[in-house]
């Protein structure tokens, strides 16, 4: 429990939640450097860069609109009641600035400043960017440590080969890049939500080979979300793991905007639930990422985008044994 009111954001009832500067979830912003960044414990960033995007870009915007829509999210969880600002201290860590023009050395940049928050006990909650974004913020939590497990919803598995066997990464390979690096436990993996047309078979023929569960989107409306979660939780069992999310797991008729929309997913309370349904595992970093503000003019995918990293961030406050 955190009575510190600075780490509380300012509720609506006293600033409208429409005024002020936007940041994460009205949190306060903690940059590098701040007196107070030693006693973050989840610190929520962006990673604006959307240099691994195969198709159509635009997740580099992704952090500005997210932050701008979070500004609606209230203090108290509607289910569990938690309140994730009073029970552990927040902060909007801020952007790390990618090089636009350099794949390599913006991963090498994003790596570095993931480290070094690990190093001083906050747990990451990120906000891309395309999902790439996800392969240093892997690497600075575990490289050189045990493996992760991995929970991760999405359309793709992002498990396949280089794209025209260069060996710069995309948005296509952060997982199977993070199996070959040693940064998951393929047998603690979960893939949930996976469909769509596809190149070849070699994302799956990855998977099978190392023992990675994926779940299709036809298994998962078969046995629906308490069924699946529950074996998500045996996968995943107490071990330290991380929480990835493609907005594009959601059906594109309610997050239309992202880059590679597949049909046929789940709804929006659905997608929600399955990181509710996450309550008592070791989460100790998670993510958003694929939000693309050019084909979300209203708004309506970065605020279902907000609202799911506040499911994120109650289970990662759970995960830290907190409560409030
Ligand atoms: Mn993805
Ligand atoms: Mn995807």
């Amino acid at each position: 429990m955190t009575t510190d009111p600075f780490f509380h954001p300012p509720s609506g009832m006293e600033l409208p939640r429409f005024a002020g500067l936007a940041t994460f979830m009205r949190l306060p912003h903690v940059p590098p450097g701040h007196p107070r960044e030693a006693e973050v414990q989840i610190g929520l960033f962006g990673l604006p860069f959307d240099g691994g995007t195969s198709n159509r870009p635009g997740p580099r915007h992704g952090p500005r609109q997210i932050r701008d829509l979070s500004t609606m999210i209230r203090a108290q969880h509607p289910v569990t009641r938690l309140r994730p600002f009073e029970a552990a201290r927040c902060a909007d860590l801020g952007d790390v600035g990618p090089n636009p023009a350099e794949v390599i050395d913006s991963l090498d940049r994003f790596e570095k400043a993931v480290a070094r928050w690990k190093g001083l006990g906050i747990r990451p909650l990120m906000a891309g960017g395309d999902h790439l974004c996800t392969l240093p913020v892997l690497r600075g939590l575990a490289r050189g440590g045990p493996p992760l497990g991995l929970v991760h919803f999405d359309s793709h598995t992002d498990l396949f080969p280089a794209y025209f066997g260069s060996p710069v990464p995309t948005h296509g390979n952060p997982f199977r890049l993070a199996v070959e690096e040693g940064l998951l436990a393929p047998d603690r993996m979960i893939q949930i939500g996976i469909r769509g047309t596809q190149y070849s078979r070699a994302d799956f023929d990855f998977a099978e080979a190392h023992g990675i569960r994926i779940v299709t989107i036809e298994e998962f409306h078969r046995r629906g979300v308490p069924d699946v979660m529950a074996e998500a939780r045996e996968i995943l069992g107490t071990g330290p793991a991380y929480m990835s999310y493609d907005i594009d797991f959601v059906d594109p008729s309610v997050a239309p905007g992202t880059g590679t929309p597949e049909w046929g997913g789940p709804n929006a309370f659905q997608a929600m639930e399955v990181v509710r349904e996450c309550a008592g595992l070791n989460i100790v970093g998670a993510d958003m990422v694929e939000v693309s503000p050019p084909v979300d003019p209203a708004g309506g995918t970065a605020w279902l985008a907000a609202s799911i990293m506040f499911e994120e961030l109650c289970v990662m406050v759970g995960a830290l044994g907190l409560r409030a």
